[in-house]
């Protein structure tokens, strides 16, 4: 089970860089979505004119039955400059591979509840960490595709673009990298060191009680 939450207002609204298409995935039953804010705040956009489009569904973490289903949106997709997701961490993940050269950000943050987690490919998988870094590492995980869970960048041991921790996986580091290249997001990488919000931290919130 699983908690999803939107980010601060002001961040979604500086991701609604020019055109936006909307992604709203009201999840699987293991899943809250905050449907009433999120309805709130792409009315606001809608208003602004910034809004190509919005597509409202369930499982967008299946991307056979998800490609299928947002292909009828392909026009309102290519008039955007960038599509905002609202949903869990994987969803966003199943989207940002999906549409390859396309800018996909996330518009929320995942918790973690206690109890059964739903339908999660493996590839797209979310640690449901509370902070998601989603947008400044390509829509690639960094908590899960990283050995090493590391939030600021690689660590200066793959060998030949694999893990020095797991030669039998690609570097998330460098994956990362590829991403952020191909939808010329480079700059990304150049914000300042992310400081990881320990509060949001489940585990964590548990040893401090
Ligand atoms: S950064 Fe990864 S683990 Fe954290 S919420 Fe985003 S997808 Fe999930
Ligand atoms: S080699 Fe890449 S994936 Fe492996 S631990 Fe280092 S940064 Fe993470």
């Amino acid at each position: 089970m699983l908690i999803t939450e939107l980010k601060a207002r002001e961040t979604i609204l500086s991701l609604a860089e020019g055109k936006v298409f909307i992604v709203n995935c009201h999840g699987c039953k293991e899943v809250h979505f905050p449907e009433q804010e999120a309805k709130a705040l792409q009315k606001e956009m809608q208003e602004a004119g910034k809004v190509t489009g919005i597509f409202t569904t369930d499982y967008i973490c299946n991307p056979e039955n998800m490609k299928l289903r947002l292909d009828l949106h392909k026009a309102e997709i290519d008039a955007a400059d960038a599509v905002l997701v609202f949903s869990c961490g994987v969803g966003v993940q199943t989207l940002s591979e999906y549409l390859g050269n396309k800018k996909v950000y996330a518009c929320c943050d995942t918790y973690p509840l206690p109890g059964f987690q739903g339908v999660t490919p493996l590839e797209y998988d979310c640690k449901q960490c509370g902070e998601c870094y989603l947008n400044l590492t390509g829509g690639i995980c960094p908590i899960t595709a990283c050995s090493k869970s590391l939030v600021n960048g690689q660590c200066g041991g793959s060998k030949n673009g694999m893990c020095e921790v797991d030669p039998s996986m690609e570097c998330g580091w460098e994956r990362i990298y590829k991403r952020l290249k191909m939808v010329g997001r480079l700059d990304a990488l150049k914000c300042p060191v992310q400081i990881r919000n320990y509060a949001t931290d489940d585990e964590v919130k548990k040893g401090q009680e």
